[in-house]
């Protein structure tokens, strides 16, 4: 039998396009796989519905804005210009309109305006972008473009290059809603603090390091931090950042922890959860992101040297355990103690030089904090709480599975923290939300959302 798919678009005027063949299919009934459309059927289906309904809306929209938006005259045509707008049903070739800016707009600014720009800003559809997100975020580059060249007519532009510069733009975007780095997140005097409110429930930040392989020399490797915060009553969070390459690590924190605060109680404010255990929650962060560091030396130094390497981590154990319960001045002498160790080190550990100068930075760290180190331990006993225990299962989940798949892979610091941007929130679903924030119209087409939205 022959099938053939007619498309007919009526305007908001109520006048109708002729009825058009955008799809004709042979089809023989004679075996499992001749029945229904294929993959390649579909495939092409969907990209012949998808160029026309595109072409109709940009070509509704063109006519919409030929006009001045101030005084009304019609503004004068100046050409066109390709665009290629990139769909999840494949990309389609566009005549975007240029126009003459009009005369009531004055000689300052561009001499032609573009409408299609403000329609299309990036040139790629909102979904397809959170679908190369999420699966870039979840298996590599080439594979996620691959995934989805195989099931969406796609093949042309999904090539691993393309996809990772529409992902490494999202996370740049997530990077830029970032607010400024502060040494301290709380407002008011320290003696007002005490009368602050102890925030309820519990939020415990496991954090943990990885190292995946350097691109520029591939015999080296740099950190990645993550973290798992597990409050008690909301659902778990991850964090990731590139040590020494992130800018912003307490910021990072204290957002994730607003985020989980505000979540759980909306109606009540922001500055319940601000409260001094919030603070020293991102001050320890601080200490216990160097000490992984270290550890992380530590043990490299034990694939050399099994002794030294374990002496060095139980110096490291119990620096750790000192500050935890505010002893900082034999936490200093303990760390000056690990400096020296560092630096006395005879080995052939290809990291011996940068780990002297860790262990020389964390000294100098904790000489110069120690008027302002405090009982976490206690602190945390009452209220919030903060566990630095190491989440092995968080560095598994969070960079082995992605960074370090296979031994060749190799990574920038800033391909590797933007990732870990998309990654850690694909991870922890909250990747869906934050592009319905950004494209509040995709809500309308996400049936968990609307399940949400029925049962609330
Ligand atoms: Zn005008």
């Amino acid at each position: 039998m022959r099938v053939s798919i007619l498309l007919q678009i009526t305007a908001d005027d109520g006048t109708a396009s002729r009825a058009e063949e955008v799809a004709a299919f042979e089809k023989a009934t004679e075996r499992a796989e001749d029945v229904g459309l294929s993959l390649a059927d579909g495939k092409g289906l969907l990209a012949a519905v998808q160029r026309r309904i595109v072409q109709a809306q940009v070509g509704e929209w063109a006519g919409r804005h030929r006009c001045c938006a101030s005084c009304g005259a019609r503004r004068r045509s100046n050409g066109s210009y390709p665009v290629l707008f990139q769909t999840l049903y494949g990309d389609v070739q566009l005549a975007s309109p240029r126009l003459h800016r009009c005369a009531c707009q004055g000689k300052e600014g561009p001499a032609t305006v573009a409408p299609l720009r403000d329609l299309l800003p990036g040139h790629v559809a909102p979904e397809r972008l959170y679908l190369e997100a999420r699966w870039a975020s979840l298996v590599p580059y080439a594979a996620a473009a691959d995934l989805l060249a195989d099931v969406l007519p796609v093949a042309s532009g999904a090539n691993a290059t393309t996809l990772r510069q529409h992902v490494l733009r999202v996370a740049e975007r997530v990077e830029g809603e970032l607010g400024k780095e502060q040494s301290s997140f709380i407002d008011g005097c320290p003696a007002e603090w005490a009368e602050l409110p102890i925030p309820e429930g519990r939020i415990v930040v496991g954090l943990d390091g990885g190292y995946v392989r350097d691109w520029d020399d591939r015999k080296a490797n740099f950190e990645l931090i993550v973290g798992r915060s597990m409050p008690d009553d909301r659902d778990p969070r991850y964090i990731g950042l590139v040590h020494d390459y992130d800018q912003k690590p307490k910021r990072r924190l204290f957002e994730l922890l607003k985020g989980q605060g505000l979540q759980a109680n909306q109606g009540r404010a922001l500055t319940e959860l601000v409260t001094p255990e919030a603070e020293h929650v991102l001050d320890w962060f601080h200490i216990a992101m160097r000490l992984t560091v270290l550890e992380q030396y530590a043990r490299g130094v034990a694939h050399h040297d099994a002794h030294e390497g374990a002496r060095l981590l139980r110096t490291l154990e119990r620096i750790k355990w000192l500050l935890w319960h505010g002893n900082g001045h034999r936490a200093r002498q303990q760390a000056d103690d690990l400096r020296d160790d560092a630096k006395g080190l005879e080995l052939d550990y290809p990291h011996l030089g940068k780990f002297a100068r860790s262990a020389q930075e964390f000294a100098v760290y904790i000489t110069s904090n120690a008027g302002s180190l405090i009982n976490y331990g206690e602190r945390f006993r009452s209220g919030e709480r903060i566990s630095s225990a190491m989440a092995e299962s968080t560095v598994n989940a969070v960079v082995s599975k992605r960074f370090a798949k296979r031994q060749q892979m190799q990574w920038t610091r800033r391909g590797a923290h933007l990732l870990l941007q998309t990654r850690t929130r694909a991870l922890d679903g909250t990747l869906r939300r934050l592009f319905e924030r950004w494209y509040p119209g995709l809500a309308n087409d996400n049936p968990s959302s609307a399940g949400q939205a029925v049962a609330a």
